[in-house]
């Protein structure tokens, strides 16, 4: 790692300060306008700023208890695309709403025919004039149920190979025919996270494509390449939730930690915390000295998912049979963060949860082929279908289903 943690009194820290302290519950605007909602865009909506300083933003923000507004896929997954992709009309209409949290977003990838061999995707996307007509279907998509616009991934060249043919769009979702969206109950009972989503000749404008047609893949990759990012912090729920030092925390205001096996799995945790804690400092120190993000995420990812879920099972645990009841942990709840994944980073919820982390954004089996691939430089898994016609191939994996 190479870079020092900005200290207390540094000038930039001090300018924060002096803004929030005219705006101590500043609004969707005023945080937008600041360039403080997302500081590492470029203006009109943010300040350029390297990772040392939106790190200080972030530490700034959380010190004064000011959340942020745009909702995170919005602002981890798509929005970036958008800005980077998107025609000025897409821009103009969508970027603000999405950042304000006016307008929620989800991200329509995963297939029933498999969502780690994303690139087999079967939904369609066919140009008729200065439109496309979209048919076919996604699941889990989480929030779909909410959101007001979905990014989609879609095959725009069927007769292109399996990577090259698939093109990336922004579809509205609500009070648009030809959308359903049907929510997936989950273990939890708490509030849908999944749902499955048709599409039935959705009509959706060409202004509406991200980047070029048939360079939907790499997009995609961009895109879920940044939701790794966010999603391997340290702490359960993908760092949306409790996290060791809660537990700790916990575990002592109920005198548990004076059982030596407690003690001793707690102990355990934290040092995995500190030990993916570091791995996102080493990931910030590759960006803040301009070096090209490396595997890291997919290893943050990899260790931070069962990370969360021992140290979410631990709690339970040492409430012995109280810890079966909803609402009957002594801990305190962690962190106003669990809110804003819909109440999962709470002990009970997040523990309910928690058997999903290991498969979202990336599943462990998937994140161990990248690490492979790409940190150890083992032989690439071999893909028999991604060159040639994928119309042709398509048809030979159903007839061979
Ligand atoms: C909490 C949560 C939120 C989600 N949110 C969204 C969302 O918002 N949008 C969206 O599009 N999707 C979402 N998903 C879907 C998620 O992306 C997929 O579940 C994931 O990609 C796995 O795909 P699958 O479920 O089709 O399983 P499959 O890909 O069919 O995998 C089944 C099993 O095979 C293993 N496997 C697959 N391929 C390989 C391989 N090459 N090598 C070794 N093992 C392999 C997997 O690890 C897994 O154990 C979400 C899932 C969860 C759990």
């Amino acid at each position: 790692m190479d870079f020092d943690i900005a200290p207390e009194d540094d000038p930039r820290r001090l300018e924060i300060r002096g803004w929030l302290k005219q705006h101590p519950k500043p609004t969707a605007r005023e945080l937008l306008d600041s360039g403080y909602e997302v500081p590492h865009w470029p203006p009109p909506y943010g300040l350029s700023a390297n990772a040392e300083l939106q790190l200080i933003v972030d530490e700034e923000l959380d010190r004064a208890g000011v959340r942020r507004f745009g909702h995170l896929v919005a602002q981890n997954n798509c929005a970036p695309s958008l800005l980077t992709h998107g025609t000025a009309e897409a821009k103009a209409r969508y970027l603000e709403k999405g950042l304000m949290g006016e307008e929620l977003w989800c991200q329509l990838f995963s297939e029933p025919s498999g969502g780690s061999d994303l690139a087999a995707l079967r939904t369609t996307a066919v140009r008729d004039g200065d439109h496309y007509i979209i048919n076919g279907q996604k699941i889990w998509t989480s929030l779909a149920n909410h959101a007001h616009l979905g990014c989609i991934v879609a095959r725009t060249d069927p007769h292109a190979a399996k990577h090259a043919g698939l093109s990336m769009f922004i579809v509205e979702l609500k009070n648009n025919p030809g959308v359903t969206v049907n929510p997936i109950e989950d273990m939890t009972g708490y509030e849908n996270e999944f749902n499955e989503v048709f599409f039935d000749n959705v009509r959706v404008p060409a202004t509406n494509r991200l980047g070029e047609e048939g360079d939907g893949w790499r997009l995609s990759m961009q895109m879920l390449g940044s939701e790794r990012v966010h999603m391997g912090k340290p702490g359960a729920v993908w760092g949306y939730g409790p996290t060791a030092r809660d537990l700790i925390d916990g575990l002592n205001s109920i005198g548990k930690l004076r059982d030596v096996g407690v003690a001793e799995e707690a102990a355990k945790l934290y040092i995995e915390g500190e030990m993916i804690r570091l791995l996102n400092y080493r990931r910030l120190s590759d960006q803040v000295n301009a070096k090209r993000p490396g595997p890291e995420s997919a290893v943050a990812k990899m260790l931070a998912a069962p990370h969360g879920q021992k140290l979410l099972d631990l709690a339970k645990r040492v409430h012995g049979q109280a810890g079966l009841i909803a609402g009957e942990a002594q801990f305190a709840e962690p962190t106003a963060e669990s809110k804003e994944m819909g109440g999962r980073g709470s002990w009970d919820v997040g523990f309910w949860f928690s058997p999903a982390i290991t498969l979202g954004v990336g599943t462990q089996e998937v994140l161990k082929n990248v690490v492979g691939e790409r940190l150890l430089g083992l032989p690439r898994e071999l893909d028999p279908s991604a060159k040639g016609d994928w119309s042709e191939n398509l048809k030979s994996r159903d007839k061979a289903a």
